[in-house]
């Protein structure tokens, strides 16, 4: 009898290094590629334009690849589970593949998905895919996840890895099967996209690879930090939609004699991954609770959002996310460190920002690292401070990023950029500091002792 899977492609739209798709073309003759438009995620809370046309971006790759092995990309719009179900009895399939995620919707949307799909003798079989070491396959002693990044690190360096799957070398689609349309960008959302946006998709993704293996790997050890070098790798939007896995990322760039502290970097992904996956909470409750009495300052949180803050290195980062919609990691750190430690507002309406605009935005990277800046996370220290000016003079020396991002202070330049007198602020037209760090900290600091 011939056989007939589906396979749900989620944030894994790739076709090589795709367990999922290789098991499905292995089992059955007839194999349905499918993307499902969650309606809950598109139009949930953390919903992006920017993300979303990255999405697109990638699907519209996805389907090239998917017509060179002779099939093409099925798409449907709504509630997601359902959808897979009535797809799969439509092309009478018997099996449904899907990559296993680790968010709270990814495994609410997976039981729904069981539940419906086996009155109808469905069998719905998850496979590895989203990290180099799966969710749970190390664990400490005594418990189902890591708390801590440095011992999860020194067990994932040495712990077993699947083999890249291979490619499947051609898949036939059902004959009667309406391939559906992608939907636009505008009719998806109507919120405008940032002007200066990543292209998505898996040719990007490893045009990138391939010219940052050989040019800015060596470097990174040295110059990850550098705001205006941009000398980091901006993949991680393509890893966060699986454009490219990261386990094809290890094997181009693990054998690099610099790698280090790239893939100690790709670790900190798998490390948070397994974070969500036993604590899906975690992703909006504090991981540790430190009973922390945030502000509710609209003033603060609008003026941090627009990037007028007075701090230069902070409100830079910020424009950089608003035009771009990513922000270097270590500007990141600096503006989040702002928010919560010196403006005293809450993680999440920092999160929901980020999440908003950030291309690579993904909720466990996003909120773990919120969490872990604003000391409700996995880092023990809670008393981790960032001196905005300290940061912009050590990591932006010559005012470089800040100028690039904040043309009013063009005309200054090396450590003034980052503190520029009142003076020079008001012939910039740039704004004062709405706080004084010192002062700020100190109201931080016994916020965290009541
Ligand atoms: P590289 O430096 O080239 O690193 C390579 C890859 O390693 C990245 O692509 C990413 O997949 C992973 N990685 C690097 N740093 C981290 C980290 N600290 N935590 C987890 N994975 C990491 N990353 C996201 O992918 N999505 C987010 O929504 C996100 N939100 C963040 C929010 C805050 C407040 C902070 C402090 C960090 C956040 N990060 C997030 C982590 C990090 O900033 C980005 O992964 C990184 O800046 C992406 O740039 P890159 O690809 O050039 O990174």
């Amino acid at each position: 009898m011939t056989r007939v899977a589906i396979v749900v492609f989620t944030r894994d739209l790739r076709v090589s290094d795709h367990p999922a798709l290789t098991r499905a073309a292995a089992d059955a003759s007839i194999v349905v590629p499918l993307f499902v438009f969650d309606d809950a995620i598109l139009t949930g809370a953390s919903s992006s334009a920017n993300r979303t046309n990255f999405l697109l971006e990638s699907l519209g790759d996805l389907d090239r690849a998917l017509r060179a092995l002779g099939s093409r990309l099925v798409v449907r719009r709504g509630s997601w589970a359902a959808t897979v179900v009535s797809v799969a009895r439509d092309a009478r399939a018997d099996a449904v593949h899907v990559s296993h995620d680790v968010s709270g919707h990814a495994h609410q949307r997976l039981t729904e998905l069981r539940e419906q799909a086996a009155p109808h003798g469905i069998e719905v079989h998850t496979h590895d895919g989203v990290t180099v070491v799966a969710p749970g396959a190390i664990t400490p002693s005594g418990s189902d996840h890591y708390q801590v990044f440095s011992p999860y690190f020194r067990r994932w360096l040495d712990a077993p890895r699947r083999p890249v799957a291979p490619t499947p070398d051609a898949l036939r689609l059902p004959d009667e099967i309406d391939p559906g349309t992608v939907p636009t960008l505008r009719e998806l959302t109507a919120d405008p996209c940032s002007p200066t946006l990543m292209v998505g998709g898996r040719d990007e993704a490893h045009r990138r690879l391939d010219e940052w293996s050989e040019a800015g790997l060596a470097g990174y050890g040295d110059h990850h930090d550098d705001l205006a070098g941009d000398a980091t790798s901006r993949l991680s939007p393509y890893l966060h939609l699986g454009c490219v896995s990261p386990l094809e990322v290890m094997a181009v760039t693990g054998e690099h004699a610099h790698a280090g502290p790239f893939v100690r970097q790709l670790c900190w992904r798998d490390f948070f991954a397994q974070v969500l996956a036993a604590r899906p909470d975690a992703a909006w409750n504090d991981y540790r609770p430190r009973g922390m009495r945030w502000r509710d300052d609209e003033h603060a949180l609008d003026a941090w959002q627009r990037g007028v803050t007075g701090y230069p290195v902070v409100d830079a980062g910020m424009r950089q996310l608003a035009t771009e919609g990513f922000m270097h990691n270590r500007a990141r750190m600096i503006v989040a460190s702002f928010l919560t430690k010196d403006l005293l507002v809450d993680w999440r309406a920092g999160a929901r920002h980020f999440l908003r605009l950030l291309v690579d935005g993904d909720i466990a990277n996003n909120n773990l690292n919120w969490q872990w800046v604003a000391g409700t996370g996995t880092d023990t220290n809670p008393h981790r401070i960032f001196n905005p000016t300290v940061q912009g003079k050590r990591f932006d020396p010559d005012g470089d990023y800040v100028r690039r991002h904040v043309p009013e202070l063009a005309p200054l330049r090396g450590a003034a950029t980052h503190d520029p007198d009142s003076a020079i602020r008001r012939a910039c037209g740039y704004p004062e500091p709405i706080v004084e760090h010192h002062a700020a900290i100190a109201e931080y600091r016994a916020a965290l002792g009541a």
